[in-house]
C-alpha cells in the first residue's frame, strides 16, 4: 500500500535512551488517523520526528514518495508537514494576528488557508485578532496554534493533544472544525489520550506503548477491552 506519508522502521533516540523502535506508519490522501498511548508511549517523540525536531536514528519518512530524513525542521515545514504542539507554545508577545502571520512564512504551493479563512474556521479570532494570544482562555489558545499551523497551508496536520485541559464543550468546538480542514486538503494525524475522543474523529487509530505501535485498526473494528490491553500494555 503506498500513502501521502509513509513510515517504516522508525527509530529514535534522546541520547543514549531509544524511545522508537520501528514504527510502521501509512497516512492517506483525506484521511485522518489518531495516536493513543498513555504517558511516555512515545506519541510526541514520534510526532517531534515526522517534523524533524526530535533525532531520527533509523527507518525513514516520505512525504508523496519524498524523503524527508535529511530535511532540516523548516524544510519539512516546507515541503508541507506543521503541527500543532502540545501545550500550543504560542508567542506571549504578539497578538493573535500577528501568531497566524508567523505560520504564514513557511507556506507550501497550495494557497487555500489565509487569515480570512482562518476567522471563518473559528470566528472569535476574528473579534481577538489584537489582543495578546496568551489574553485568550485555553481553547481559544488551541484555536490560535491550529491556526497558526494552517496558514502554511500544510499537506499534514500533526495536532499534539489538542484536548489536554480543556473543558468537553471546548473539545468538541475545536474537533468541528476538523471537517473543513479535510476539505481544505490537508491529512491529519492527531496524538490523543482522550481515546474516545480519537475514535470519534479519526477513520485509523494506532495505539503506542513503550515506542512501539500495539494496536491499529478502524475505530469499529477496534473493541474497547482489545484498546484496553494495549494501550496498557496487558499481555
Ligand atoms: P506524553 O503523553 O506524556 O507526552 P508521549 O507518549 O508523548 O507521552 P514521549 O513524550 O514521546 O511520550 O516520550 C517517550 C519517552 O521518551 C518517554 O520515556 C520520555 O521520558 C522520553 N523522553 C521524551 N522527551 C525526552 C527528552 N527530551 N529527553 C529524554 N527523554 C525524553
Amino acid at each position: 500500500m503506498t500513502g501521502l506519508l509513509e513510515i517504516q522502521g522508525l527509530t529514535a533516540h534522546y541520547g543514549d535512551f531509544k524511545a522508537l523502535f520501528g514504527v510502521d506508519l501509512i497516512l492517506e490522501e483525506g484521511q485522518t488517523l489518531a495516536i493513543i498511548g498513555a504517558n511516555g508511549a512515545g506519541k510526541t517523540t514520534l510526532m517531534r520526528a515526522i517534523t524533524g525536531i526530535a533525532r531520527v536514528s533509523g527507518g525513514s519518512i516520505r512525504l508523496k514518495g519524498r524523503d524527508l530524513a535529511q530535511l532540516s525542521a523548516p524544510d519539512i515545514l516546507t515541503a508541507g508537514i506543521a503541527m500543532v504542539p502540545e501545550g500550543r507554545r504560542l508567542f506571549p508577545s504578539l497578538t493573535v494576528e500577528e501568531n497566524l502571520q508567523i505560520g504564514a512564512h513557511a507556506r507550501t504551493g497550495n494557497r487555500f488557508w489565509t487569515l480570512d479563512r482562518i476567522f471563518t474556521l473559528f470566528p472569535i479570532l476574528r473579534e481577538r485578532r489584537s489582543q495578546p494570544g496568551t489574553a485568550l482562555s485555553g481553547g481559544q489558545q488551541q484555536m490560535v496554534a491550529i491556526g497558526r499551523a494552517l496558514m502554511s497551508n500544510p499537506t499534514v496536520l500533526l495536532c499534539d493533544e489538542l484536548s489536554l485541559g480543556l473543558a468537553p464543550v471546548v473539545i468538541r468546538e475545536i474537533y468541528a472544525a476538523f471537517p473543513t480542514i479535510r476539505d481544505s486538503g490537508a491529512a491529519i494525524i492527531v496524538v490523543e489520550q482522550d481515546i474516545s475522543q480519537a475514535l470519534k474523529v479519526a477513520d485509523h487509530v494506532h495505539c503506542m506503548m513503550e515506542g512501539r505501535i500495539t494496536l491499529s485498526g478502524r475505530p469499529q473494528e477496534l473493541s474497547r477491552g482489545a484498546i484496553h490491553d494495549a494501550y496498557f500494555g496487558v499481555k
